[in-house]
């Protein structure tokens, strides 16, 4: 993603150099994005049709979370839920029509939400465009797939690829910045910013350069995974689902030749064996292979960008693919690259400000991801100590507005809006006990008739909605041929 960007919008003047190891490999998951994947991939100039069929991609929807709370299942879906009512957020005529018996579970009210759980699928603006919103919508897709197709798009617009191992990182004696990688082989690839994409161990910013970790396991204790394909379902639901387990989660992403399945658990409460064997008991069709584990430790780097070198994707941290973040995070760190490009001189400030942004950035993940587990009413004792975990301060402050007065602020930099708080607040259960005063002065008939029929038209809208399958085979059927 990387090298294609880069190639794609600095000009002429610069030269883009791609180092990569088949012997090493990649991490091999990472299958499900959210809605700004588009702007990325319009930005190269990918036609959208090809790119679902040279990956074998599906839509998203949604996120459905099941088992999380003794209630069951809610989602977490793209874009917007209900309407703004005279400038008061939609939220508080909802509360008080929940108050009042006259409102639905927030589904009813979110088109994304609604057609994913029926398999449909509409691109474009929806039928009654006035009053519904038209469905904002990511992929389900093969990485490496994807990750071909981008080293193909790459080479054509000119990135020099070298296969081979960095066996050691040359510094400049003087300043400490990186001057050179060397490969086996006794080539040496020098350069003026280096853009560490190495993946967990940070072989730039963390081996050469001494760049810290941050630990964040005290709230996300989650330490290993366990990935397995199995054969592709019969209907490509367009939604990720993550299902509670006592010790974890497990994701389902469906793509058109296969599903993709993994499990996300904590090591000092599951262990290799019995983790394989949840992950196993709970496929849709039969497994594609063994399960391939995982080692991770959630949290960040001290610094993203040390010297001359930039750390991007895995070796700049890890927040577990619950919301499915890092591949966004990516995207945003090459975003931040572009704008923050410096010459041939680095400045100290504009280190600082790439620092200072993506920080803030991945702390309101962090946030985000943290109110999944602490929201939880299970039984088991790794959940019963999700509960009684101290929260950080900014995501207790959230909480408490939220519960004192249906209130949901969205802080700079953070990457979930309003709504999608609201989703998950609601879903995991935790009640607002108030709600603003303006939503109260429509007299009860008409608040109940509100809700009635936005709910009945996002009904409507989506019972005219093609088959998410059938739209895919439509549209954008897999194709064999990688073409960039
Ligand atoms: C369990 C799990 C599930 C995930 N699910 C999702 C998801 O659903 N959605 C999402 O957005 N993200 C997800 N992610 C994250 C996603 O997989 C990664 O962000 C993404 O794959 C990018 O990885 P990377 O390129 O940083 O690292 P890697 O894939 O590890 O790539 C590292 C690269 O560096 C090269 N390299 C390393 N060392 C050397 C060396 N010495 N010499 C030469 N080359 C070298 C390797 O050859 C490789 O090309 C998930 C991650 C995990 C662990």
């Amino acid at each position: 993603m990387t090298a294609a960007a880069l190639v794609r919008f600095l000009g002429p003047g610069f030269a883009v150099t791609l180092v990569e190891s088949a012997e090493i490999g990649t991490v091999g998951v990472g299958e499900a994005t959210i809605p700004q994947i588009r702007l990325f991939n319009a930005g190269l100039g990918i036609d959208e049709n090809q790119f679902i069929a040279v990956t074998q991609a599906t839509f998203k929807l949604a996120i459905e979370f099941v088992g999380w709370t003794r209630g069951g299942r809610y989602m977490h879906a793209f874009g917007e839920v209900g309407r703004d009512n005279g400038g008061v957020a939609f939220q508080h005529s909802w509360l008080r029509g929940l108050a009042e018996g006259v409102a639905q579970p927030l589904a009813a009210y979110a088109l994304n939400n609604a057609a994913a759980l029926a398999n449909r699928m509409q691109r474009g603006p929806a039928r009654t465009a006035q009053i519904l919103p038209e469905m904002p919508y990511a992929f389900h897709f093969d990485a490496g797939l994807y990750a071909r197709f981008l080293r193909d798009y790459a080479e054509a617009r000119g990135v020099t690829r070298h296969e081979g191992k960095i066996v050691e990182v040359r510094r400049d004696a003087e300043t400490g910045d990186v001057s050179a990688l060397h490969l086996d082989g006794e080539r040496a690839i020098p350069g003026d910013l280096f853009i560490d994409c190495t993946g967990f161990r940070g072989l730039l910013i963390a081996e050469a350069l001494g760049a810290g970790f941050e630990d964040w396991s005290h709230w996300l204790p989650c330490d290993r995974a366990m990935a397995v394909p199995s054969e592709r379902a019969a209907d490509f639901t367009p939604y990720t689902r993550a299902t509670a387990h006592p010790a974890g989660w497990q994701w389902r992403i469906p793509l058109q030749h296969r599903t993709g399945n993994g499990i996300v658990y904590a090591s000092d409460a599951l262990s290799d064996d019995e983790a394989a064997a949840q992950l196993l008991a709970n496929l849709d069709g039969a497994p594609l292979g063994d399960p391939r584990p995982l080692r991770f430790t959630a949290g960040k780097r001290s610094a993203f960008w040390q010297a001359n070198v930039i750390a991007i994707g895995l070796s700049s941290g890890f927040l577990e693919p619950l919301e499915s973040t890092s591949i966004h995070l990516i995207q945003s760190a090459i975003e931040r690259v572009l704008k923050l490009l410096p010459g041939r001189r680095i400045s100290a400030a504009q280190r600082a400000e790439y620092n200072r942004q993506t920080n803030l950035e991945v702390d309101r993940i962090r946030d985000f991801l943290i109110l999944h587990y602490w929201a939880n009413d299970r039984d088991e004792p790794f959940w019963r100590a999700r509960r009684e975990m101290p929260l950080p301060d900014g995501l207790a402050h959230k909480i408490e507005l939220w519960r004192a007065s249906g209130q949901i602020v969205r802080e700079e930099a953070d990457l979930f809006s309003e709504v999608a708080w609201l989703q998950v607040l609601a879903g995991q259960g935790i009640a607002a006990e108030s709600h603003h005063p303006l939503a109260d002065q429509p007299p009860a008939a008409q608040i109940a008739e509100y809700l009635d029929l936005l709910a009945k038209l996002t009904a409507r809208e989506v019972a005219q909605m093609p088959d998410h399958a059938a739209f895919i085979r439509q549209h954008c059927a897999a194709r064999e041929e990688i073409a960039a």
